[in-house]
């Protein structure tokens, strides 16, 4: 293949950009908001599974102490009752007085028993609340970082985009000035070894850092300034420069 010299140093320029484009998607891949936000997104879908279940069992604990409150208050106005009863001495019979006098006793004992379930049952209750309001209090917190990181990784993608831009701008600058079967050998190289193009320094192929031999030398030296050469190493172009030691 044969390309003017000047159109093959410019792929030098295409390939510094190349590689700048290349730095900035791996920039854009790997950036530790990335991995923070997975995370705070993980994190927060488990909280919100947390808070599910402990509002389910705050719920579930207020319904069964509604259920024990119930049941207290039928034990209580059967108490009064039987009270009201005995205080009004309307019971004369002594088996009968004796008989509610032992009801009342177990009557208030199963009062005392159901009034203990209460009391149980609203301390679990109030561990449930505490459980959603703190848990809810970490939802905000997890939000709030999980936002402040979106944020920050916007910035960075919106920078990183714009300097892609740029670069992407001037890889068309330099692709209009560089014929059509170079560029296609170029880009074919920069397919298979992410690099197309390579400067000949000092007698050394600065893409793959080889140092070529004496015979390789003689050959690249040998052939027309418009003959383009490959580094036999890495077969990418080696571009020939005032640097090249030749
Ligand atoms: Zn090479």
């Amino acid at each position: 293949m044969k390309a003017a010299p000047e159109a093959q140093k410019r792929l030098l320029d295409l390939a510094e950009l190349d590689t700048g484009l290349d730095r900035l998607r791996h920039r854009r891949r790997s950036l530790p908001e990335l991995a923070e936000i997975d995370e705070l997104s993980k994190r927060l879908a488990q909280v919100s599974t947390q808070i599910i279940a402990a509002e389910t069992e705050a719920g579930d604990l207020a319904r069964d102490q509604a259920k024990a409150e119930s049941d207290v208050d039928a034990v209580r106005v059967r108490v009064e009752r039987d009270q009201k009863r005995l205080d009004s001495g309307q019971v004369s019979s002594p088996k009968d007085l004796a008989s509610l006098q032992s009801e009342l006793v177990s009557l208030r004992r199963r009062q005392s028993d159901l009034e203990e379930v209460v009391l149980e049952i609203m301390e679990r209750r109030e561990a449930a609340d505490a459980r959603v309001t703190t848990l809810k209090a970490e939802r905000e917190e997890v939000t709030g970082t999980l936002r402040a990181a979106e944020d920050r990784r916007d910035a960075a993608f919106a920078q990183i985009d714009k300097e892609s831009g740029e670069l992407t701008s001037g890889r068309s600058a330099i692709t209009a000035d560089v014929p059509a079967d170079l560029l296609g050998l170029y880009e074919k190289m920069r397919e298979q070894s992410g690099v197309g193009a390579a400067m000949l320094h000092g007698g050394r192929c600065l893409g793959c850092r080889t140092s070529l031999s004496i015979a390789d030398l003689n050959r690249i030296r040998a052939a027309a300034h418009d003959e383009v050469v490959r580094c036999e190493e890495c077969r990418r172009i080696l571009v020939r420069t005032a640097e090249s030691g030749l």
